[in-house]
Formats: C-alpha cells, structure tokens, sequence
C-alpha cells in the first residue's frame, strides 16, 4: 500500500510556525518513502474560516517548498457526504438521536460534579425511541462502545490506550445540521486514502473516537504519529507572544526556507550529530518514527546560525529569488536576474540574513546614495587625501569602458597609491565611503567592478564636492 499523509490545516490564521512543522513532516516522510501528500483545509467552522487565511496557508507552503501532490481539498465541499455517513451509522443503528437540551446537559454535568464524576454526556438519549422523539431540535450522536478500551501503536508516542468508559458518546451531527470536527476528519482520511495521519500531540485525545468512528463505518484504520508540540524559550507551548510565529515573517526577516525547514526538523530529529541538512537530503533521510518525544524548544539564536550556514552555500539562483522579493518589498528598483547572480556570490559569506545581504548590496541597486556614514568619513577622510582621490577619479576616467576589469583597476589604484605615497588602507576607506556610502563592502577593486565606471566616477566626484 503506498503510503499517503496529509496535513489538515484549519484556516482559522495564518501558517504559523507549528503548523509549517507539521506540514513539513508529512511532505519529508511521505518523500523519504515513496508516498503523496494531500492538503486538506479544514474549513467547516465557517465563523472562523478565511479566505485570507487559505491564501496565507498555501503561500506559507509554497515559500518552504511543501506544495502538497493533491489538494488543496475544501472540507466544507464534502459536507453532504459526511452527513451521508452520520445517517448510515443512525439508519444501522450505531448512532443516535439527542434532544436533550442546553438546560438538561448542563443539569447532567452539574450532578456529576456534586457526585465527584468527570462530566460527560450520560447517553440518556441511547435508547429512546426514535419515533418517540418527534420534530423535537436534536443532534446525533455515536455509540461509542461501551466497556473494554481501545489501543494503537503510535508511531512516534508508543502503545496508547483508553478506557471506552472514559469516552463520552461523541456529536457527530449539530442541530445545526453540520458535521463536527471528528465525523469530518474520519470521513475525509477514508475517502482520501490516507494511511499516516501525522499531527500534534494536542489531537491525541480524539484518535480513540475517530478509531471507534471508522471501525463503526467499516474503514480501514490509518497509522497514526502525533508529534511533541514546540514550546518557546520560557517553556511555555509556542504561541504568538513567543515573537515571530507565522512562517512568512521569517521570510521577511530574511530567512531562507531551506534554513527554516532544517531548524524546524532539527527539533526533535537527529541523524547523528549532523546540524546541516539541504533539503534534498532531508526528503531521502527522514523518518517520523525517529522523532523524539519530548516538547522541543524554539530557539532564535540557533535558526539565525543556520541561516547563516545555508545561505553560505545556496545556489546564487535561490538566493536571488529571495532577494528579488525582498528587493520588491522595500520598493528598489529590480537590476535584473542577471546583475543579481552576479552581485550574489560576494555577499553569500558576509550576510547571515537576506535582509543582512540586501543592506549589504543595496548601494549597487540604487542610483544614488543618499546617506554617509560620517562617523566613518571623519575617521578616513582628511584635505590631505584629495589629491589622491581626485587623481584616482581622472585616472579611472581615462579607463574605458572595456577596461574596466580587475586587473586594470587593481593597475590603475596602485599607480595612483604609489604616486601619492599611500598605504592601500589610508585611500581604499575613504572611497569605499564615497562609493557605498559605509566602511564594510566587498574588496575595493570587487566593488568598484560590481559598481561599474559610470557609477564610481559619478560616486567619486559627487564625495568630493561633499567633502570640500
Ligand atoms: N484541522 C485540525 C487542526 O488544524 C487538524 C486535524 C487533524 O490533523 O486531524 O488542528
């Protein structure tokens, strides 16, 4: 049986990165052994489902490179199959009619607190005679069986068990008429042929209904896996007051995908003592059962250094397509795909970020810098260093386009240092301010290539009418 996982967002936000996580182990270990993964969304509550949170959903997929086989499925679309299947289990028996009211419930559960009994529904209504109910407002409800308990191995947790006493008699259809969460889900794995359902821990008390549910509707049980959930530094479970938490923020910090998908598998999941992983060998080595069980803690730091390994050694291609969006994002003009795979490589090892490397770059993106560092230029620059810069400036002038190659750069600035008795240091600062505006940027006869001759004289001229 080839295997199929899916991942069953509710699209209730945006992708958090919780989600991402569980969305990620399904499409790693359903790659790593030959199987399919289906994205369903779970929108039946329909109060809270957004059309927003869809697109953020299949956006946050499609930038960590998850974008499922099949699907996106809408849930809601099979709603009269779900209800189909609550009648069969009514129609054989397996399902009941409840009429109790809001009132007669909440007296139940009263009771039992008085008794020192967990509240639950009592199953008064089990018996009744359908006829005897009449149009009386009702929802339905499953037999859960009564007595014995039921088991499964989990492919992460181990052997999990309940007692059926301790399971109530679950809603399967509101007065409302719509299905609930449980009924949907065990309908949709079938139909959809699921054989893995990979989820949070936080599901592992409804895997006793839904296996009790799909016995009773005659389907084959699936393998199940639920995954420790994440925690933030404070040990607390991660939630948005743990900072960033949707995915598409990290990409606007500037993290690389393949980054965020190797941290967020690194918690919980070890290959040795292996910390970097390109995707590739992720989709060959992974393996759900080799999860850990216990609760991993985010920790920013630790993505922020792989983010810096990864962008290390990205194909510049990669890397361009996230720089092109962050490029549009600030509002810079675009250099075009190839003056990017050019300027990429020499920012690769100095940038931890893509937001570090489009800061990096940017004087090569703008037409004009608009800013100094004059902290920097009251440390480089000095009167007694014009005549070397305005000597460098007509030199490079004199170099024509077609020369303009590191040889003859490097050519040109050594005469000029020579001539004016200059140290590399004392003159490369001082035009590293006039042509990036800062201190930091690639060699100097690198920036100036990357630059290009009209730009650098410009930059260089228009420093000295600054710094009269
Ligand atoms: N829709 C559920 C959720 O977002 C997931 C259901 C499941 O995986 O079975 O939590």
């Amino acid at each position: 049986m080839t295997l199929r996982t899916r991942f069953a967002p509710s699209p209730t936000g945006f992708l958090h990165i919780g989600g991402a996580r569980t969305a990620l182990f399904c499409h790693l270990h359903a790659r790593a052994h030959g199987g399919t993964t289906v994205l369903r969304i779970e929108d039946t509550d329909r109060q809270r489902s957004t059309r927003e949170a869809v697109e953020a959903i299949l956006g946050g997929m499609h930038w960590m490179g998850l974008d499922p086989d099949e699907g996106p499925f809408f849930q809601s679309a099979h709603h009269e199959r779900h209800l189909a299947e609550a009648h069969r289990l009514l129609a054989e028996g397996r399902a009941y009619r409840c009429t109790c009211s809001v009132e007669e419930l909440d007296a139940m559960r009263e009771e039992q607190r008085e008794k020192g009994i967990k509240p639950r529904y009592d199953g008064r209504c089990r018996d009744r005679d359908p006829a005897s109910l009449g149009d009386a407002s009702s929802v339905i409800r499953f037999k859960t069986p009564r007595g014995g308990e039921v088991a499964w191995n989990d492919l992460i947790q181990g052997e999990i068990r309940f007692d059926n006493d301790e399971l109530d008699d679950l809603i399967l259809v509101r007065s409302d008429g719509s299905p609930t969460y449980n009924l949907a889900v065990v309908v949709d794995d079938y139909d959809m042929a699921i054989t893995l359902v990979l989820r949070g821990e936080d599901h592992i008390s409804n895997t006793p209904r839904q296996i009790h549910l799909l016995e009773a509707l005659g389907y084959p049980r699936p393998e199940y896996a639920h995954m420790p959930l994440l925690h933030g530094a404070d040990g607390a479970k991660l939630s948005k007051r743990h900072g960033a938490v949707s995915v598409l923020q990290y990409r606007e910090e500037g993290f690389l995908p393949a980054a965020v998908n190797n941290y967020l598998v690194r918690l919980g999941w070890s290959h040795g003592d292996q910390e970097f992983f390109t995707m590739q060998e992720l989709e060959r080595l992974f393996d759900v059962t080799r999860l850990g069980r216990s609760a991993s803690i985010f920790n920013q730091e630790k993505l922020l250094w792989l983010n810096g390994q990864h962008m290390r050694v990205a194909d510049p291609a990669d890397l361009a397509k996230e720089l092109s969006w962050h490029i549009e994002r600030q509002g810079l003009p675009h250099p075009g795909q190839d003056r990017l795979l050019a300027i990429i490589p020499h920012f690769q090892e100095r940038s931890k970020t893509m937001v570090e490397m489009l800061e990096k770059c940017r004087f090569l993106l703008v037409d004009q810098l608009h800013a100094y560092d004059d902290a920097g230029i009251a440390h480089h620059y000095s009167q007694a260093l014009r005549p070397a810069m305005e000597d460098l400036c007509k030199r490079l002038k004199d170099l024509e386009q077609s020369l303009w190659e590191l040889p003859h750069v490097e050519a040109v600035f050594k005469d000029v240092l020579a001539g004016h008795q200059l140290k590399m240091g004392k003159l490369a600062q001082p035009v590293r301010l006039a042509l990036t505006g800062t201190t930091v940027s690639p060699g100097i006869y690198e920036t100036l290539i990357l630059l290009g001759r009209e730009r650098t004289i410009d930059r260089l001229e228009r420093f000295l009418s600054i710094v009269q």
